[in-house]
């Protein structure tokens, strides 16, 4: 994705500011960490994230973060703990942006889904309630528009694998039928 996207967000600020869930992982290799695009890396690069904090995905097409360790924990290179923010907000990525929403493979690995993550103690709270409920239709169209689906297909390690926490809301049509003509889903 070359141009920059800022996505709605439903969280408050301060809701988040009050909470120490995201952007900490418990293992350095966690599959959890944020993945970039390459044009997404290269911004994060060019606003003076070391280099050496990514490491290509298997297909090369895209990276990881590289955790780093912070007490008993492990950060994202792009956190500050000091402030809980985001060195790199504005133009953090995509994985990031939709949080606590997820975009991964169901169970049996025959779509692509969007679910709300449990952990997030607002998804859990607020997911049952009408705004949330127009902001899980709002994920799904920007998520199935057809410049998203360009770039997921461009990026497919952002379908993450199924998570037992995370709340499926919706079957991604159009990311599912690509998937499934490149012989991705059983
Ligand atoms: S888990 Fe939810 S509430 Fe906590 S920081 Fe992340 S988005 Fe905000
Ligand atoms: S890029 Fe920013 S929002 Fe994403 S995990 Fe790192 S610090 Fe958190």
């Amino acid at each position: 994705m070359s141009h920059l996207i800022q996505l709605e967000q439903i969280v408050p600020s301060k809701v988040c500011f009050s909470c120490d869930v995201c952007c900490r992982f418990l293992e350095q290799d966690s599959f959890l960490a944020p993945i970039f695009t390459q044009a997404e890396m290269k911004r994060a690069i060019a606003n003076g994230v070391n280099p050496d904090f990514f490491r290509p995905t298997a297909d090369r097409k895209s990276a990881r973060v590289k955790l780093i360790p912070n007490g008993d924990m492990y950060i994202c290179p792009c956190f500050n703990p000091e402030t809980s923010e985001c060195t790199i907000y504005p133009i953090r990525p995509l994985d990031c942006q939709i949080y606590p929403f997820a975009l991964m493979y169901n169970q049996d690995h025959t779509r692509v889904v969007l679910g709300v993550d449990m952990i997030c103690p607002y998804g859990e709270a607020e997911i049952q309630q009408e705004a949330f409920q127009h902001y899980i239709d709002y994920m799904a169209s920007y998520l199935e528009s057809d410049s998203v689906v360009e770039t997921i297909a461009a990026n497919w390690q952002l379908i993450g694998t199924y998570q037992e926490t995370v709340v499926i809301v919706c079957t991604l049509e159009k990311l599912t039928l690509a998937r499934t003509e490149n012989g991705a889903l059983v």
